[in-house]
């Protein structure tokens, strides 16, 4: 009903405006004949209206089409260059449009771009269908495949030569069509394209739902604060609130999103598990987790089960110490009282106040988001010898959001955009996509990246800038760590650079970041106090470090319990009908999780799972966990936090995207396999 009346509307605006020719000019087209006429080729997001993306998504798909038609209609033999590299540049501009359109309807989200979501999101999948199923295009692939990866390819046929990068290009390729779908039979392909579509969509309804659920809450306080469920606001308020029973409620209110009601997500998880699972069926694996974990360096689930099922009893042991305290700090206030999970963050605050002396306020005035930024930035410049400039004269969609250019030897790299506090039309969290990755294009030339860091951080007020506890602190060095993944990139093919490396592998540089952030030599350099330009005192850093290891039962319970929840949904072999609140209750159990600690997400608002593409793979948080430890104590041993020769073997990692065997790279850079020693040790579990 509501999908009718939007394509009337669109279709009716469409009408209006077609006799018009200056109305119609749309930036995308000018900029595809032509040039943005913006420096280093920025899409020119002022001119962009919303009305401009159906136009140019629809144009973008039907260029892609008639690219991968020539491919398939060449009456050549096929080879690595007319099919593989053909194929490879085939959609540039439908990933130009679809990279400003997503990143902006996270960041800058109203309802007419979520009807162009909407609008988009089935014709995408389809296009997208056509292309993975497209049995004349995959017959190319394969041949051009067998020449150089088959046993029985023929001796005496002299090949063109390819280079590593292109052979790794050749065999993704190959691969990812077999997992898209290129060899589900005939009669099973109709299915597989309307499973497709209705999982897009389900996602993205899951996604607005919790969008909406988030924004319609408010509560006032009797002093006329305001508490609102995203988190910067929630978790101080739940870490502070004396009163249990607004404790509670705040709780529910935040626990219970997206579980029935208006936005409710339950239905949703049930269908789209279920179509998950039919899906991978089609394509020969029991589960969809076997399907998922195929492609990443874990390889199997019975591998994510052992890695997660070797840190969990440690954790969960430290966890029922951390309860034991907080209850006994409950029935002192409250005789009798048993212990809830809306205690557990208060108590815990509680009792590191108590006992570290540390709190949010001694803290925050050191992390200033400008010197954190700075620090970030600095760690970068003595890794890799890059510096970052900002721009204002660049274009940019918020006034919020800066652009800066990063300069390597002189000369401009990349162009990294930082947009950090919230917006209504923001969705909450922090991250950073690419409104271009790096590659070299078909004529020969280097593109530079354009990459965006998103967060959530408090605004700055007229008399305090923006100041950060140090949790946020390490969010940004993390998700800069990312940015530094798509900047530094120096790839040739777009699929293969940047951060299109496995998902398991994926949080590695960003991770790693964090263990900069937290080093006592660094902090004291960009922990500044904003008022006095004071160092942040030894004591402060002690306790900060002492700190860094209260809390990890709950943190890293809640954590693997939510991972352990994605590996069940993912792993059931039959289709059943799921009701999410007693299958994650039943999942819990089976762990033994403490009824004191939920999940880090419930399931009907567990985004990273049922939308934003971690789905069989939230452990990875985890199983990179264990990698950036272990990368990191490599620095420490040599004895130089910034260790020119690591930090030359580290950028490799960073420049190489996915143009080599991620763990292949690793071991060259470490000169052994990972261990998880660093990891617990860190985590005062060892
Ligand atoms: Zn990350």
């Amino acid at each position: 009903m509501k999908r009718n009346t939007l394509l009337t509307l669109c279709c009716a605006a469409l009408l209006l405006t077609a006799g018009c020719k200056k109305t119609m000019e749309n930036p995308f087209f000018a900029a595809w004949e032509g040039s943005w006429g913006t420096p280093y080729e920025i899409p020119d997001f002022q001119k962009i209206k919303t009305e401009h993306y159906m136009p140019a998504f629809e144009k973008a798909m039907q260029m892609q089409k008639e690219n991968i038609d020539a491919i398939v209609n060449n009456p050549d033999a096929p080879t690595f260059e007319n099919t593989v590299e053909a194929y490879e540049y085939s959609g540039e501009r439908l990933g130009e449009v679809a990279s400003v359109f997503f990143n902006l309807s996270e960041c800058e989200n109203n309802e007419a771009m979520e009807a162009v979501a909407e609008q988009v999101t089935p014709l995408l999948a389809a296009h997208g269908d056509d292309i993975a199923l497209n049995e004349k295009l995959f017959q190319r692939i394969k041949t051009v495949y067998e020449q150089y990866y088959s046993d029985n390819a023929d001796p005496t046929v002299a090949l063109p030569e390819l280079n590593a990068e292109q052979l790794r290009l050749l065999e993704e390729t190959y691969k990812g069509f077999v997992r898209g779908g290129a060899n589900v039979p005939a009669d099973k392909q109709e299915r597989f394209r309307e499973l497709n579509s209705q999982i897009a969509s389900l996602t993205l309804r899951f996604a607005q739902n919790v969008l909406k659920a988030t924004n319609a809450y408010k509560k006032v306080l009797d002093d006329s604060t305001e508490v609102t469920l995203s988190l910067p606001s929630w978790e101080p308020f739940m870490q502070t609130c004396p009163d249990r029973a607004l404790r509670e409620e705040l709780w529910h209110a935040y626990t219970d999103r997206c579980k029935g009601g208006d936005y409710d997500n339950l239905g949703i998880i049930d269908t789209l598990v279920n179509l998950r699972l039919e899906r991978a069926n089609i394509l020969g694996f029991t589960t969809h987790a076997g399907y998922v974990l195929d492609d990443c360096l874990a390889k199997t689930p019975e591998a994510v089960f052992g890695c997660l099922m070797d840190i969990w009893p440690h954790a969960l042991n430290l966890a029922k110490q951390e309860r034991d305290i907080y209850q006994k700090m409950l029935a002192a206030d409250e005789p009798g009282a048993k212990l809830q999970p809306w205690d557990w963050r208060y108590y815990s605050e509680k009792y590191r106040m108590e006992k570290y002396a540390l709190n949010d306020d001694e803290v925050r005035p050191y992390f200033s988001l400008d010197n954190v930024r700075q620090g970030a930035f600095n760690v970068a410049t003595k890794l890799y010898g890059i510096t970052f400039k900002e721009n204002p004269a660049l274009p940019t969609y918020d006034k919020e959001a800066h652009a800066y250019e990063v300069i390597d030897g002189g000369e401009v790299i990349g162009i990294l955009y930082m947009d950090f506090h919230p917006r209504e039309s923001k969705r909450s969290g922090a991250w950073m996509t690419e409104f271009r990755g790096q590659k070299v294009d078909r004529e020969g030339n280097n593109v530079i990246p354009i990459i965006q860091v998103v967060c959530n951080f408090t605004k700055p007020t007229a008399d305090k800038p923006s100041l950060l506890n140090f949790d946020e602190s390490e969010t940004l060095f993390h998700e800069f760590g990312h940015a530094l993944h798509g900047l530094l990139s120096k790839c040739h093919y777009p699929s293969l650079a940047g951060t299109n490396v496995p998902r398991d592998f994926v949080e590695l540089p960003s991770q790693i970041m964090e263990n900069w952030c937290r080093h006592p030599q660094v902090m004291k350099e960009y922990a500044k106090h904003y008022q006095t330009g004071e160092s942040i005192p030894d004591a402060l850093i002690e306790k900060i470090a002492a700190a860094q290891t209260y809390g990890q039962g709950f943190i890293t319970t809640e954590l693997l319990a939510a991972s352990l929840l994605d590996m069940y949904y993912h792993s059931i072999t039959e289709p059943q009908q799921i009701d999410p609140l007693k299958f994650e209750t039943d999942a819990l159990n089976h762990i033994g999780l403490i009824p004191e600690i939920i999940s880090r997400y419930k399931s009907p608002y567990f985004q990273h799972v049922f939308t934003t593409g971690y789905d069989a793979g939230y452990y990875s948080y985890t199983w990179t966990a264990i990698l950036d430890h272990d990368a990191f104590a490599a620095f420490v041993e040599s004895g130089d936090l910034f260790n020119p020769e690591l930090a030359k073997k580290f950028r490799h990692i960073l420049e190489s995207g996915n143009t080599i065997d991620p763990m292949t790279m690793y071991r060259d850079f470490r000169g052994q396999d990972p261990t998880v020693d660093a990891l617990l040790k860190r985590k005062g579990m060892k």
